[in-house]
């Protein structure tokens, strides 16, 4: 007989065995259509068989396979394996998320009409010359002809760019291609003009979920069949195919949108570490502030740390202090010395930031009268003011309402925003500084990438005097006439109860205090604190990343947290939050059978909790946790486990998944 095994796209984890007389074991990578139910579906051929587990009658025919495409190689399909198998999601589910959405529903793009012939010849561009710094990093990286990670740790300026760009050069001269990484959409842009301006020759696919499906499906092909010499994208770029790939690039490796929060939850840097190995090529993660893992890993040399000291443009880094408002009256957030510092700026034609990270006017409206506030109905969370547009809106499921006149309980008329978000400084920085042009950035005034270009255009060009703006300014992006940061309401995050908080804040601030003082402008960075003696500020003072670091490893060390710890989370959600406590209940006595069969001294399962956010879009939610110090102990224990999850009795209306490396709880 002759059978191929199929990956489908099912929540379901197997694979499944059709009848296909003419195929062979060649046929593998290709895609297939198969009857199923009542219909058909599109799937990819893992495997030729000539028996099946399944009695032959039982087996039905392939439908027709796919041969109108190459066959995905078979380093896509490890990578797909590798990715299903640790971070215990059906294959299925994998490949088609990995393939492009026209790929995935059987289809090929549209040949694109030849674009106009490649003209004049494109003159030769001039390299700007390296640092020390950067010769020696560049050298390493190019150097390295086999599997090898690096950490390359420069502050925002320091020519991390540049050293990514030298190292793409060295891989095209010989023939390779070149995978890089980066963290949002609204990066890409401004890379890309960077890449093609230095390798106007070069064909460059965009994989972001912003290119369209034809084009997306086109740089997929043209990856797969090795006409595309450079890759560029965010996370979903990692599953392009590449069968020459000789070097893998993530920029800000420590950007948490490199992990996928829904759906398969893999994170594609650890994923593109996985796949340098493989290939046995070398991997670049570059950061500013690298994440504690990667950090941990470079100081017991399992990477090698590449170092940039020095900023490549500007002779200082920026000046940073803290302001302490424990005393103070503050004028709706700000403090008189960041005033006097924004006035100073306005004097001199220099732009300020007010760094603010929660957009809206103020983060809920309340009834003094009667204690009424604005509730999400359907989260456990607040409707955020937004005066603008004069809505309520609930942040996390996108609920909105009009904002009433009065209070829905008691009639009151006098409803008071309380705290505050980015449109209410704005306000009142228009209002302190009449004559000044005010602009805010946040994702209500940049919701599209056009508005976002024109946001940055005009910054661009001058046309703005003071900036407020949440964290989607701080990334990658040269503004040279900025130079004052004031960030406002930063300490929140110190005492958060999730452990990765005070790295996160460390990151963001250390990002943002990179956006002053570029070009020949000395930049300054105040910080409005009630713990100006705060061990993290103090770092930040004196741009000591390490010390802040190793400070926080050696918490989590004590604490047990990754990275001395592996974890993973299964989380459930379910209309009743008794449900859902009652399946995890039930999932972790299954686990506890299962420990005992392992080696159970690794492993911790801890009891259900509802999460912090318990209520989400109507659904009640919560999680158990699972760690281990050993990760093949963990990994066995999860490929076991989450069969057992599969069938265990649950609720029709109860949804379960596994997180593995979570970054939220
Ligand atoms: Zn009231
Ligand atoms: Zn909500």
């Amino acid at each position: 007989m002759s059978i191929v095994r199929i990956a489908l796209d099912l929540p379901l984890p197997r694979l499944f065995d059709y009848l296909a007389p003419e195929a062979s074991a060649e046929d593998i990578g290709y895609r297939v259509s198969v009857p199923f139910g009542r219909g058909t579906r599109i799937g990819i051929i893992i495997d030729w068989l000539t028996t099946s587990d399944q009695p032959a009658d039982k087996l039905k025919p392939v439908t027709v396979i796919l041969r109108d495409m190459p066959r995905l190689p078979d380093h896509w399909l490890a990578l797909c394996e590798f990715c299903a198998r640790y971070y215990q999601a059906p294959l299925g589910e994998v490949t088609a998320f990995a393939l492009p959405p026209l790929l995935r529903q059987g289809k090929l793009p549209k040949a694109k009409k030849a674009s106009a012939a490649l003209g004049t010849p494109i003159a030769e561009p001039t390299l700007p010359p390296l640092l020390a710094a950067q010769q020696t990093a560049v050298a390493a990286i190019i150097r390295a002809d086999s599997f090898q990670t690096f950490l390359l740790h420069g502050v925002t300026g320091s020519g991390k760019t540049e050293v990514y760009l030298r190292a793409i050069e060295a891989v095209l001269a010989r023939g390779g291609q070149a995978l890089m990484l980066v963290p949002e959409i609204a990066l890409t842009p401004q890379l890309e003009g960077r890449v093609r301006a230095r390798f106007p020759q070069a064909r460059i696919v965009i994989a972001n979920s912003s290119v369209s499906d034809a084009a997306r499906a086109r740089g997929f092909l043209a990856a797969l069949d090795g006409t595309a010499e450079i890759v560029l994208g965010t996370r979903l770029a990692v599953f392009t195919p590449l069968p020459r790939l000789r070097l893998i690039l993530v920029d800000e490796e420590h950007d948490a949108s490199f992990k996928q929060q829904d759906g398969v939850r893999y994170s594609a840097r650890d994923l593109a570490i996985w796949r340098a190995h493989q290939c046995n090529c070398p991997i670049v993660l570059g950061s500013a502030t690298p994440s504690l893992e990667t950090f941990y890993h470079a100081t017991v040399s399992r990477y090698r740390l590449l170092e940039l000291p020095e900023r490549a443009v500007a002779e200082a880094p920026p000046g940073v202090r803290t302001v302490d408002t424990r005393r103070e009256k503050l004028q709706e957030g700000l403090s008189a010395a960041l005033i006097s510092a924004i006035t100073l700026r306005l004097e001199r034609g220099e732009q300020s930031l007010v760094f603010l990270n929660r957009r809206g006017y103020a983060p809920v409206l309340a009834c003094a009268a009667c204690g009424w506030i604005s509730r999400c109905l359907h989260c456990a969370a607040n409707m955020v003011v937004h005066l603008a547009d004069k809505r309520l809106r609930c942040h996390h499921c996108g609920g909105e309402r009009a904002i009433p006149h009065a209070c829905p309980d008691c009639g009151n008329i006098n409803l008071q925003p309380f705290g505050r978000g980015t449109q209410r400084v704005e306000a009142a920085l228009i209002e302190r500084f009449p004559q000044a042009r005010v602009l805010r950035v946040d994702r209500d005034s940049a919701n599209s990438p056009k508005k976002w270009q024109a946001l940055l255009t005009s910054i661009h060009a001058g046309e703005v005097d003071i900036l407020i703006g949440t964290q989607m300014l701080a990334k990658g992006h040269d503004f040279p006439k900025l130079t004052l940061v004031g960030a406002i309401s930063a300490d929140a995050a110190l005492f958060a109860a999730d452990f990765r908080a005070p790295e996160r804040l460390f990151a963001q601030l250390m990002q943002v205090g990179g956006r002053s003082g570029r070009a020949d402008l000395p930049g300054e960075v105040l910080i409005q604190t009630e713990y100006p003696t705060h061990p993290l500020y103090q770092a930040l003072i004196d741009h000591d990343y390490a010390r802040f670091a190793k400070s926080q490893l050696d918490d989590r060390r004590t604490a047990g947290f990754p990275p001395f710890t592996f974890q993973a989370l299964l989380r459930a959600e379910s209309p009743a939050i008794e449900d859902a406590v009652a399946f995890l209940a039930h999932a972790r006595t299954l686990g506890e059978h299962i420990a005992t069969t392992i080696d159970e001294n690794h492993l911790t399962l801890y009891d259900p909790v509802p999460m912090r956010m318990q209520r989400l879009m109507a659904l009640e939610r919560a999680q158990l946790l699972v760690e281990s110090t050993n990760r093949p102990a963990l990994q066995h224990f999860l490929s076991l486990w989450h069969l057992d999850l599969h069938s265990a009795k649950r609720p029709r209306t109860l949804r379960w998944h596994l997180d593995v490396d979570p970054l939220e709880f």
